[in-house]
């Protein structure tokens, strides 16, 4: 129970409904985490409400991630003149000193950023498990439930190592039935399928270099019968298309389809190299993809086509990727990417600011399977987020100040409420200490480079 609270005159309210409603002066009236009124002015049923102001605010649906690897804030900037094989290679041996105590440190400091830049929900998908070490999925779980986000921990894996023609070392994979073992315990331990869920957990197997294709149809198996979602990484380098063309005669998303992974139950992560087949099965068969341009532009992957996947009728979110491949993991600045890259591929009419907003709020709800977030409606969640219109950068935007959230570099959040509690107060994290989460977090980011066998930072 959150009891009564009550967002009053926002500068304007954008709802993402399916009309698109923005409300100048709009207030929104929430009980026990649901929104249960929504318009101008005051209402009538507030008497007795907490109050926030919401003036000089434009408050949005909490942004909503779908998809990341928290792990990675411990190892920012490495491998920087390196395409995701190459990159790869350098962090895997990293990423061997991966436990749960880096992963609680590595979680705060990653979901602590969503929060603070308007994010409600968010993923993460975890597929390094070394030498069989426990309690990592738990960890970051916990940190969640700490910080208070709305959480869809994905218990990712690799059973293909190098020895067996994959790309990772063989001590970070794991044996194909143990993975699948700890992946239906996990989900009977932790996911909860009730309305209004604040934790939800989804298979996914890593990658097709990385995964076998017995361990991604039995994980599709589990899913469908666990009545959980499925995640994993597809068509995101030139390399991948090769590796797939050589060892399955066949393209990325026709190897995905031969496994059974093409549906409504299904996201995908990045879908950069897609041929005009690969997007019309992805939009026939309903699968979901998750967008991550920081991510695809720093490793030189290429430029998805989004504005084709849209026009096709898929549905299309967006994630901040990994630490290590965005270097941050900044929902809004993510947005304003977004829209970005798909001008710079298909044109300025190609990404409007609302259809970011859209992709980044309704479109990754699409992708985590949720139909009571992504927008500020009558009977939905109440996972609000506010941008303050009072710092300087947005001066001059006052004709269309929701476009000027989007267009101008991105801000911290001012206020965030999830499930109608709040989070985060005059940009502030008001449910863990920042300073000891950064403290923390730098300790566990020098065991791990201590721990690690991989040589020095390279580039820069
Ligand atoms: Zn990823």
């Amino acid at each position: 129970m959150t009891g009564r609270l009550l967002i009053e005159l926002c500068d304007v309210v954008v709802t993402m409904d399916d009309a698109g409603t923005e409300i100048s002066g709009g207030s929104i009236l929430i009980e026990d985490g649901v929104i249960r009124w929504i318009g101008t002015g005051r209402p009538d049923r507030g008497q007795g409400a907490n109050v926030v102001d919401g003036r000089r605010c434009i408050a949005i649906p909490g942004l909503i991630n779908a998809h990341h690897h928290l792990y990675q804030s411990l190892t920012r900037v490495r491998a920087q003149e390196q395409g995701l094989f190459g990159w790869l290679r350098d962090l895997y041996p990293v990423w061997a000193g991966v436990d749960a105590e880096g992963m609680r440190a590595a979680a705060a400091v990653g979901l602590a950023e969503l929060a603070l830049s308007g994010c409600t929900t968010t993923t993460d998908h975890h597929y390094v498990f070394p030498n069989r070490r426990t309690g990592i999925l738990e960890a970051e779980v916990q940190i969640a439930q700490r910080i208070g986000l709305r959480f869809h921990p994905c218990r990712g894996s690799m059973d293909l190592g190098r020895s067996k023609g994959g790309l990772p070392p063989d001590e970070i994979v794991e044996d194909t039935d143990e993975v699948l073992a700890r992946t239906e315990r996990a989900i009977a331990e932790l996911h909860d399928p009730a309305p209004g869920s604040m934790l939800r957990v989804a298979v996914a197997p890593c990658s097709p270099f990385s995964a076998t294709p017995r361990l991604m149809r039995e994980s599709a198996a589990l899913a469908r019968r666990s009545g959980v979602r499925l995640h994993t990484h597809i068509a995101e380098t030139a390399d991948e298309e090769a590796y797939c063309r050589e060892q399955f005669r066949m393209r990325p998303i026709e190897l995905l389809d031969d496994l059974g992974w093409l549906g409504p139950d299904v996201w995908l992560a990045h879908c950069v190299h897609l041929s005009g087949d690969d997007v019309t099965r992805i939009a026939r068969t309903r699968t979901a993809v998750a967008s991550c341009p920081t991510s695809n532009m720093r490793l030189g992957s290429g430029l998805a086509p989004v504005r084709g996947l849209l026009d096709a009728g898929a549905g299309v979110g967006l994630g901040v990727d990994g630490s290590a491949s965005n270097d941050s993991g900044h929902m809004l600045a993510e947005v304003r990417q977004a829209m970005l890259v798909a001008r710079g591929r298909d044109g300025a009419a190609a990404m409007s600011a609302r259809d970011v907003l859209r992709l980044a709020t309704r479109g990754s709800a699409r992708c985590l399977g949720r139909d009571d977030v992504g927008s500020l409606e009558v009977g939905k969640r109440a996972d609000v987020a506010l941008f303050g219109s009072e710092v300087n950068e947005y001066v001059g935007t006052e004709a269309d100040p929701v476009a000027g959230l989007i267009f101008a570099a991105p801000a911290s959040v001012r206020h965030l409420f999830v499930d109608g509690r709040r989070v985060v107060s005059d940009y502030v994290l008001g449910t863990m200490d920042i300073q000891e989460i950064f403290e923390e977090g730098r300790r566990a980011a020098r065991r791990i480079r201590s721990s690690s066998s991989a040589g020095p930072v390279s580039g820069g």
